[in-house]
């Protein structure tokens, strides 16, 4: 089985120097599978490049400001979410992706700076893509591969402008008029 819902909540943001991470660990979890992503409005504009990217692209996946994430993991937790935590101190993937497997609903929650001690303690996992240090973005795209083994590229973003035809050689794209 494959969890139905997959949230990602992005916990901080060092300032400036993040943008480019906030907007890839967007990308990534709507490329790889993922219903939508929580984050602190550390750069808004981000929800008006999500807007450009679903219009064109397809799908709908969302960005939701939060101001806390404490209450949301709470409520999350309460309404039957698992809460997977990534963290190069977790237990190792490849050990406990089989349990992630059967979750049925799962939020998911990346670090940007030292997250607080607590979300240790609030996670139902906290999972180690390895045990080096290395990135929300890499630790995210792995994970949400992992629990969907791939069928994630299958998905059809529904709605967009264009779709791009896979081909050997050269962009093959089809607008959207023509596909109709
Ligand atoms: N020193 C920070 C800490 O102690 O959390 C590392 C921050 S790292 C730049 C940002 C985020 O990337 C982490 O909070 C975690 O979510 C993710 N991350 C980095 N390496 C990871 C790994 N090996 N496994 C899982 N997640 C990882």
């Amino acid at each position: 089985m494959i969890p139905m819902v997959i949230e990602v909540v992005r916990i901080g943001q060092r300032v400036v120097r993040d943008d480019r991470v906030t907007t890839h660990v967007v990308l990534v979890a709507r490329a790889f599978g993922a219903n939508s992503i929580l984050m602190t409005e550390v750069n808004p504009e981000i929800k008006d490049t999500l807007k450009k990217i679903n219009d064109t692209w397809g799908g709908n996946f969302s960005i939701k400001f939060i101001e806390n994430w404490k209450p949301i993991i709470k409520t999350k937790k309460e309404n039957g979410f698992k809460i997977v935590h990534l963290t190069m101190y977790g237990e190792k993937i490849n050990d406990i992706q089989s349990d992630l497997k059967k979750e049925e609903n799962l939020l998911i929650v990346v670090g940007a700076e030292k997250v607080p001690r607590e979300i240790y303690e609030f996670a139902d996992y906290n999972v180690g893509i390895g045990n080096q240090p290395h990135s929300e973005i890499s630790s995210l795209a792995i994970l949400l591969d992992r629990i969907q083994m791939g069928s994630q590229f299958n998905k059809e973003f529904s709605g967009g402008k264009r779709k791009i035809i896979p081909t050997k050689k050269g962009k093959t794209v089809v607008m959207k008029e023509t596909r109709d």
